[in-house]
C-alpha cells in the first residue's frame, strides 16, 4: 500500500485559490479563510512561497493548514480513506500546477511509491 509523502521543491499546495481547493471544503474556520485570503498574492500564489526555489519562506512558523501531515489527518475523507485521499489531493495539485509528465510528478510518485 501507498503511504503519502510530501517532496522538496515542490509547493503545488501553496497556490491559494480556494475556488480550486474542494479538499479544503467545510474544513477552514472563518479566520482560516480571513487569513488565507491575506497571503494570496494577486497571481494566486502565497506570498510567503519563494517561487525560484519552490520552497516557503515561513517553513518553521506556517499556519496550521499548511502543515499537511498534521492538518488533514482530521478530515472525514482521511479518516475514511487514509493516505490514499492525501496521495490524490497532492496527484491532483501536483498535476494542475506542474502537469502530469512534469520531474515534481515523477518525484512524487516515487516518494509514494518508496515509503
Ligand atoms: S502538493 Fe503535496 S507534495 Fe507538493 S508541497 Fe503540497 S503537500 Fe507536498
Ligand atoms: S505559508 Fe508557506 S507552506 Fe503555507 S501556503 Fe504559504 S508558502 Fe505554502
Amino acid at each position: 500500500m501507498k503511504t503519502w509523502s510530501c517532496i522538496e521543491n515542490c509547493g503545488a499546495c501553496c497556490r491559494l485559490d480556494l475556488a480550486e481547493r474542494s479538499d479544503l471544503t467545510g474544513v477552514l474556520s472563518n479566520k482560516d479563510i480571513v487569513l488565507i485570503n491575506s497571503m494570496r498574492n494577486k497571481d494566486g500564489w502565497c506570498k510567503y512561497f519563494d517561487k525560484s526555489k519552490r520552497n516557503c519562506m515561513i517553513y518553521e512558523s506556517r499556519p496550521h493548514f499548511c502543515r499537511v501531515n498534521e492538518f488533514t489527518k482530521t478530515f472525514k475523507d482521511y479518516l475514511k480513506n487514509g493516505d490514499k485521499f492525501l496521495i490524490d489531493c497532492c496527484t491532483q495539485h501536483i498535476s494542475s500546477i506542474y502537469g502530469r509528465k512534469s520531474k515534481q510528478m515523477k518525484a512524487f510518485r516515487t516518494a509514494v511509491r518508496k515509503k
